[in-house]
Formats: C-alpha cells, structure tokens, sequence
C-alpha cells in the first residue's frame, strides 16, 4: 500500500457521461503511476459506470457518503454494503459540507465510519475547523474533538485501515490553503491524539491527508511536511488535468 493517498471528491458534480468522460482521462493520464494510491469518489449515481472505466487500473473507487444500517426503510438513503457492491473501496465520511449542511455530528460520523469498517472498506473520516473556531484560538479542541469522538471505540486494528483528512473548512473551496506549516502543525497534533488512543506504531501508519483548495501548484509544498501523507482534493479534481498533476507532482 503506497504511503501517498490523493483522493477526489467529485461532490455533487458530474453527471454518467461527464463522470466517463473524466474517468477516462484520468485513466489515460495515469495509466504508469503506481507510487500513489489514488482514489476517485464520484456521485452514486456515477458510480457503478466509472467502476466500469477504472476496472484493472491501480485507480480506487470510493462514495462521498453513507448510511450505517445495513437495509430497511431509510428512505433516499445508500448503506455501506451496497457500496460495497458497486464495487467502493473508500467512503468519504463526516465532509464538512456534511457536518454543516446535513448536520452531521462527531457520534453520526463514528456510526458511519464503524459500519464502514465492518464491511472491510476504509473511511476517509474528515476533521477540521472553522474560520471563527481558528480565529478564536479553538483549532486543537475542535479537532481534537472530531478525532476522538469520531474515532470512539475502534480497535487498533480497524483504525489502521482507516485515513483522516484534515480539513479545515476555511481552506474549502476558498483557494486559500492552509500553509505547510499550517497544516504539518494540525498533522502532528493528529498523530499525537492518534499515539494517545493508540500507540506509537498506529499513529506512524495511519496517514492523514489534508484537504482545502490543493492545487497543482501547493501539493508539493504541503506532501513535503513530515506528517502529510497526501490530500483530498475536491475542485481540483473535476479536470483530469489538474488532478492527474496533483498526483503526478507526489511522485
Ligand atoms: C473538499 O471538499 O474536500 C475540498 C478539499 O475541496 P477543495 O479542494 O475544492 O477546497
């Protein structure tokens, strides 16, 4: 398994051609890179025909979202086994855009990333926080927060498999990014949350991706710091071009 994990949340962007269509390209584009672990997350309704074009490839599938339950009257909502199913790897959980706009709590997250589990996958669990939160000198509690509540009760075993993004929701889709000090400086207190619940070794494993306006051009910078072991990229994403060279520039 490759240390470097770029991922792209497509959000709710692409229809079934368009999804193909940029499937394809980043196929192309990407066919002799094995040196990074790379993962696209398109819409649900994408997802079974981009499975399709990135079949055989070194590319990953994953789901921006999920349900814990398994089945049953949970109406408009997709459970990790059917995710499963189409053939995911990866599933996207607590993204901010959740937390703010679907009201996602720390113990919602932590039931989703535990089903996820269950069902041999791996979550992306996002932390992160606000302008208002980091302006007020709250960004180590806010994540800390996030990290230990959404992390509850995970065996050592199962939080290896798992990723977290940092986030910080300032940084999303704003083009401001987080500098690389900024950004090694929440990585670093991440692992050492992740040292605290666990120990030592599985705070070294588990790899944290930053995520907020990464871009061709900041990547390297920010894949540079000790404790960034890759990115979640959400606009970036949508153009093969700029994606392929996020990744491209990993290597
Ligand atoms: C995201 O939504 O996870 C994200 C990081 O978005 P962007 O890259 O557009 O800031």
């Amino acid at each position: 398994m490759s240390r470097i994990i770029i991922a792209g949340n497509w959000k709710m962007n692409r229809n079934i051609g368009e999804s193909i269509d940029l499937a394809n390209s980043i196929k192309r584009l990407l066919y002799d890179v094995e040196e990074v672990e790379v993962v696209i997350c398109p819409p649900y309704t994408s997802l079974s025909d981009v499975r399709e074009v990135i079949m055989e490839t070194n590319i990953k599938l994953g789901a921006q979202d999920c349900y814990w339950e398994k089945e049953g009257a949970f109406t408009g909502e997709v459970s990790v086994p059917m995710l499963k199913d189409v053939g995911c790897e990866y599933v996207i959980i607590g993204h901010s855009e959740r937390r703010q706009f679907f009201n996602e709590t720390n113990e919602i997250v932590n039931k989703k990333a535990k089903a996820v589990l269950k069902e041999g996958m791996r979550p992306i669990i996002c932390v992160g926080e606000k302008l208002e939160e980091r302006k007020n000198g709250k960004t180590f509690d806010i994540v800390k927060g996030h990290v230990v509540n959404s992390l509850a009760g995970l065996s050592r075993e199962e939080m290896l498999k798992a990723v977290i993004a940092y986030e910080p929701v300032w940084a999303i889709g704003t083009g401001v990014n987080a500098t690389e000090g900024q950004a090694q400086e929440v990585h670093k207190y991440i692992r050492g949350l992740l040292e605290e619940m666990f120990d030592a070794d599985a705070a070294r494993s588990v790899r944290i991706q930053y995520g907020g306006s990464v871009k061709p051009d900041n990547i390297k910078e920010l894949i540079s710091q000790e404790d960034v072991d890759g990115a979640l990229v959400g606009g970036a994403s949508l153009k093969a071009d700029s994606f392929v060279q996020i990744v491209k520039n990993c290597l």
